[in-house]
């Protein structure tokens, strides 16, 4: 590249600080623009797959993103009975690694400043426009070869280039908090699993994230008010999953509470400016890709975007960056959409089609081409939060 390139890119997150990394380590003057006053993680865990922790590595984020890490053997699925319906390995080929959320984007903020990326933190993103500009809540206009809208489920550079094509929000959610870990929580048996417990339409994952803490994630539809209570009804939960009891009574106050959002584009970029991550692509958690996604296209887009020297030539790029990543992405989310879709079925019929599905080639076929059909456990879109508004 002869002359410096410019990205300005709305949001602080995930994918937006692995884009502005990859982009800096190429040799762009990058800004991002975070509208907390911080660059800020909520406290849960989160699960990094080997797609994610190959990013982490190209970015120089891994050995602090990972440090203390839990490093899992296996997912287990489990009945009301506790049964096991389906154990699945992970490992050297198939890495998965679960961590406090607040430690992988603190590493991924020191390898943006490492890599020279300015921060300006509250500072909100209103507008765009395909000519690489971000508008700004103070009035601001600011103008760069490209723009990058990395600003989450409700983008608002997104909404001003007019890409939306779908969103709905599911009608799960869940509850998210992190514990104390303490000796003898999970049975010797089963150490190095991350153990999903069914019970009717309610879900209880345990998650190690490192010695002193586990991740819990307790899933339910929206119309359980009794469950989905931030204020955790210890009784309620404790009846549906008996041998986790002694997790659940040392849940603190600090529950969060949400659904989720599938989100797809007519295109991921207009002139100059692209959207990436939850803002282009978001899907709902069950595959654990979310934030991988949006962190390797985030890298992606900065490979894309290596052979461009004038600003002319990067609509094209992200043409072609789009062209290359989409069919992936969109085969995640489709997945990721489809397992949320057990969680309504009942528990014979969720353990015999989740047995089946992971061991039958052809059901998996059958599926695969089911999933093009709108999801059930999905409903039209809601009006954006007065909190994000
Ligand atoms: C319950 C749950 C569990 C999940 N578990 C996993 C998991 O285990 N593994 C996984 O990979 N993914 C998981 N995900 C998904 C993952 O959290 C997201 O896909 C990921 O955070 C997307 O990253 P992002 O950078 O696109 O968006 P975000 O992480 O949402 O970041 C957006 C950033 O933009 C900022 N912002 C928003 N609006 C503006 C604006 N107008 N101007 C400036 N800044 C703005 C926000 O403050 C934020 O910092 C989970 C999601 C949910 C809901």
């Amino acid at each position: 590249m002869n002359k410096t390139l410019s990205a300005i890119i709305a949001g602080g997150g995930l994918g937006g600080l692995a884009a502005a990394t990859a982009l800096a380590q190429r040799g762009w003057d990058v800004t991002v623009y975070e509208r907390q006053s911080a660059l800020r993680a909520s406290g849960s865990g989160i699960y990094i797959w080997e797609n994610g922790l190959r990013v982490l590595e190209a970015l120089g984020a891994y050995d602090d993103a990972v440090r203390d890490a839990f490093e899992g053997v296996a997912f287990e699925q489990r009945d009301k009975h506790g049964a096991v319906i389906d154990s699945a390995p992970v490992g050297a080929e198939r890495r998965l690694i679960t961590v406090k959320r607040s430690q992988l984007l603190d590493s991924l903020r020191d390898a943006a400043l490492r890599a020279g990326v300015k921060v300006v933190t509250s500072s909100e993103v209103i507008g765009a426009t395909p000519r690489g500009e971000l508008r700004f809540a103070n009035g601001d206009l600011v103008r760069a070869d490209l723009a990058i809208g990395v600003d989450g489920i409700w983008s608002r550079v997104r909404e001003a280039l007019g890409l939306e094509t779908f969103h709905q929000q599911t009608v799960e959610g869940a509850l998210r908090t992190v514990i104390e870990r303490r000796p003898g929580d999970i049975a010797a048996a089963d150490a190095g699993k991350y153990i999903e417990n069914w019970n009717g339409n309610r879900r209880f994952l345990v998650t190690p994230i490192n010695e002193t803490q586990i991740y819990l994630a307790l899933t339910c539809p929206e119309s359980d008010r009794a469950a989905r209570d931030t204020r955790i009804d210890k009784a309620l939960w404790s009846e549906a999953f008996a041998q986790w009891a002694h997790l659940i009574d040392r849940i603190g106050p600090e529950v969060s509470w949400g659904v989720y959002s599938i989100i797809q584009c007519s295109a991921w970029s207009a002139g100059r400016t692209a959207i990436l991550g939850d803002a282009a692509h978001a899907q709902p958690p069950n595959l654990g890709q979310g934030g991988g996604m949006a962190m390797q296209n985030g890298l992606a887009l900065a490979c894309a975007l290596e052979g461009v020297e004038r600003a002319e030539q990067i609509p094209a790029a992200l043409e072609a960056w789009e062209a290359r990543e989409r069919p992936l992405v969109d085969h995640c989310q489709k997945w990721s959409t489809l397992y949320g879709e057990v969680a309504f079925l009942p528990d014979e019929v969720r353990s015999a089609t989740v047995r089946a599905a992971m061991s039958n080639p052809w059901v998996i076929e059958q599926i695969n081409r089911a999933a093009h059909h709108r999801p059930t456990g999905t409903r039209e879109r809601r009006a954006m939060p007065a909190s994000v508004a």
